[in-house]
């Protein structure tokens, strides 16, 4: 299905999008409204949303879809920080894996195999709580590469990446161990790739023409990150959370999307948390960055694109923020919300909203799925065993009924 009609974004006070404004104004390419052919029984030829599945991505062209965009406290509106960086060449990136992002990461309809990469800011559950869920889940899911995660090392080797997945692990082991000699396991191999906080515009990652580099974010502890993708003369960069630091200023400048967080202000987190005022002044202000910082961070590194995220973005807060954002930046802007979308090209950057399907099944596997190896099944104790009730009429004629369909000859286990 073609994509609409690309629109030129330009620096215009008014020009935001967020839930219920999507106050937008086109100086180009809009076609007028007498300019497109209306048929009773064609296909439109343009379209405003994105139907996951249903267009290619062109071989110049970066797709970033927000499959996180809330805060640490859980609802089912937003989920926590995630953001997927989709390339041209074939490439997928996942920055963060928050809490609930899994779920909207599978409505994209992705092999799971491409979702392989993810790159963690830092290890605050709302940046990498449903780092579970991709990786088992994306093994139920037709998996079958090896989960590779990026992170920092934390000051002292107890915070860092590589401890938290391994204790991910550890904290697994049930339920990994109950996979064994039942599914295809070779998805649930865990990668992880640490490097130094502290290290500043490194390579991390550089492969099929992309770049990807760590600058040191300031956030609650030592040990945050922010990150760069540059890949075909576009670049992405991804706060994940961090206060205005001068790594940001010099390194993120002149992107073509620069996604930074832009937390609620003290006034909502009063008003809408409960949050004593000293409480709210030191998370709104100092651990996070605020709205009307937001807007100055931005004025500063000039984006194509400035993306705000991190706050329950609804139709009471959304005023507030954009007000705050506007006394410091008045350039090109969106308040994210989940399954907001955004093509960037060299020419244009087009800012969408998805829908979605909640009917989700995973997409296949993209190479040949391996039997499970019944000599690595852990099995049950003779106790357990003792109390099955095996049916086995009952179950015989499903097997039966299966290796007819698909002409196998799987036995049933005695
Ligand atoms: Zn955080
Ligand atoms: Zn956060």
């Amino acid at each position: 299905m073609p994509k609409s009609k690309k629109l030129k974004w330009v620096a215009i006070s008014c020009f935001v999008l967020g839930v219920g404004v999507g106050l937008y104004l086109a100086t180009a390419g809009l076609p007028t409204a007498n300019a497109q052919q209306s048929s009773p029984v064609k296909a439109l030829t343009s379209q405003d949303v994105y139907y996951p599945g249903t267009e290619d991505l062109a071989p110049d062209e970066m797709r970033v879809t927000a499959c996180g965009t809330g805060m640490p406290n859980a609802r089912p509106k937003q989920a926590a920080a995630c953001w997927l960086v989709e390339l041209g060449n074939g490439d997928k990136f996942i920055f963060d894996i928050g809490t609930g992002s899994a779920e909207r990461l599978s409505a994209l309809k992705i092999p799971y195999d491409y979702l392989d990469k993810v790159f963690l800011g830092h290890l605050h559950s709302d940046h990498f709580g449903d780092m579970d869920a991709l990786w088992v889940g994306g093994v139920i899911g037709n998996r079958v590469n090896p989960m590779k995660v990026w992170g920092p090392a934390g000051h002292e080797p107890e915070y860092g990446t590589k401890y938290a997945i391994e204790h991910m692990e550890k904290m697994l082991t049930w339920d990994k161990g109950s996979r064994f000699g039942n599914i295809d396991i070779r998805g649930l191999e865990l990668e992880v790739h640490e490097f130094d906080y502290k290290a500043i515009n490194e390579v991390i990652y550089q492969e099929n023409g992309v770049t990807i580099r760590t600058i040191p974010a300031i956030h609650a502890l030592d040990g945050p990150v922010s990150f760069l993708l540059e890949w075909n003369g576009l670049k992405f960069a991804y706060s994940s959370d961090t206060f205005p630091n001068k790594w940001w200023m010099e390194y993120a400048k002149n992107s073509d999307i620069a996604i930074h967080e832009c937390f609620a202000s003290p006034e909502i987190l009063i008003q809408k948390q409960k949050f004593l005022p000293q409480v709210a002044l030191n998370v709104g202000t100092q651990v996070h960055t605020s709205p009307a910082q937001f807007g100055k961070v931005m004025a500063l590194i000039q984006p194509r694109m400035a993306v705000g995220y991190h706050f329950f973005n609804d139709f009471d807060t959304e005023p507030i923020v954009l007000s705050d954002i506007r006394k410091t930046y008045d350039g090109p802007l969106a308040l994210a919300v989940d399954y907001m979308v955004f093509n960037v090209t060299k020419e244009d950057v087009t800012v969408r909203m998805a829908a979605v399907d909640q009917d989700i099944w995973p997409q296949p596997p993209t190479q040949p799925k391996l039997r499970p190896d019944l000599s690595k099944r852990i099995g049950f104790s003779d106790f357990i065993i003792s109390g099955r009730e095996n049916f086995n009429e009952i179950v015989q004629s499903i097997y039966d009924d299966i290796n007819t369909r698909y002409g196998t000859d799987v036995k049933l286990p005695q």
